[in-house]
């Protein structure tokens, strides 16, 4: 497998971390949404309590698609 330099990067919307598709540890669809985390413990984290961290992650609008 070839390393992607290019590969799209989400933000793990508990810990703020950067993550892909390939370094994330856990992902979780929510609201019609993908989230990816840097661990288990972030995405439990944000099934515990979605809405606090859907709307943090929104401030951030950092994404552009
Ligand atoms: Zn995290």
């Amino acid at each position: 497998m070839k390393p992607h330099p290019n590969e799209p990067t989400f933000t793990d919307p508990v810990c703020g971390m950067k993550v892909s598709r390939r370094t994330a540890a856990d992902q979780l669809e929510f609201d019609g949404k993908v989230y990816y985390f840097c661990a288990e413990v972030c995405r439990k984290a944000f099934e515990a309590e979605p809405e606090k961290f859907k709307h943090r992650h929104r401030q951030h609008g950092s994404r552009k698609s």
